[in-house]
């Protein structure tokens, strides 16, 4: 685990112009910068959380983010979610340091599309090591401090895929699905402890994840949805910033549709 010094949430900033200082609360992104995941480790430092954001191998990503937000209550730590070891370690830190963690967004994700018949022992768990295993590692460490603090939000990112399927997409799907049963048990097991655990499922999202598939299938992709475009990162970042909110406070065990009019059941 590779850290960047933290602008510490009780470290007031000096500028008048950035008066942020992590009072909202401490929340960890997995995956926090690039995609859907930095939009959302963004929206939550403007909404003065003090944000922990790990990366994989997006060292310049973390880098540049690290620049633009300088003066913010923003910590880049380079952890590989589907390491256990990884992650308890990222855990004892952020114990040490901040003593909570009131928010976790376990984002971090991978695909790696083959047809069934064509796919392999190892790229089945790949995939499966970092959205399942990956989430529930993070799950397990921090349901534990939440429970202590009778206080957490947990959003899994899962995605359309994992409420649908789809070809070529048999090790996400079912990683995706497999969150949404982890999301609504912890869920159950957690409501009287003021823990919310929700899911929040994008359809096609303008990411590295989906710009990269050929021009000629983004149209016809495109075609399907009701909203003829892609989602953007920023509005995911708005979904998560709702469900962590106050005015999600009766939410739980939810997995919400994000796609632009997709029907998924
Ligand atoms: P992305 O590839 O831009 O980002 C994935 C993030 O996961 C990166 O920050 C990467 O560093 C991180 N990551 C990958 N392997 C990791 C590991 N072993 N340990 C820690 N971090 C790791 O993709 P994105 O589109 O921003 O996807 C973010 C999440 O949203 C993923 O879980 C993805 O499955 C989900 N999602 C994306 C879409 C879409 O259309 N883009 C749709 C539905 C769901």
């Amino acid at each position: 685990m590779v850290a960047t010094a933290p602008v510490s949430a009780s470290t007031p900033s000096k500028s008048p112009t950035t008066p942020r200082q992590g009072k909202a609360g401490v929340a960890l992104v997995t995956g926090g910068v690039r995609g859907i995941g930095r939009a959302i480790a963004e929206e939550l430092v403007l909404s003065d959380y003090m944000v922990i954001a790990t990366y994989h191998s997006s060292a310049s990503a973390a880098e540049a983010m690290r620049q633009q937000f300088e003066d913010e209550p923003l910590e880049l730590i380079q952890c590989d979610v589907s390491k256990e070891d990884q992650v308890a370690e990222l855990f004892k830190h952020i114990k040490e340091t901040y003593g909570r963690l009131d928010v976790l967004i376990n984002n971090a994700g991978i695909n790696q599309d083959k047809s069934f018949h064509k796919m392999n022992t190892q790229q089945w768990l790949n995939v499966l090591d970092v959205n399942l295993n990956g989430a529930f590692y993070c799950c397990h460490q921090a349901i534990g401090m939440m429970r202590d603090q009778q206080y957490g939000r947990i959003v899994n990112i899962s995605s359309i895929v994992g409420q649908k399927g789809n070809f070529g997409q048999a090790n996400y799907a079912a990683s995706k699905a497999g969150l949404l049963g982890l999301t609504k048990t912890l869920a159950l097991e957690n409501a009287k402890q003021g823990i919310t655990v929700n899911a929040l499922c994008p359809g096609f999202i303008e990411t590295d994840m989906v710009t990269g598939i050929p021009d000629e299938i983004q149209t016809q992709i495109k075609a399907t949805i009701p909203m003829g475009r892609f989602g953007t990162a920023e509005e995911v970042a708005k979904a998560v910033k709702y469900l962590i909110s106050n005015d999600a406070s009766y939410m739980t065990g939810q997995e919400i549709s994000l796609n632009g009019g997709l029907l998924t059941h």
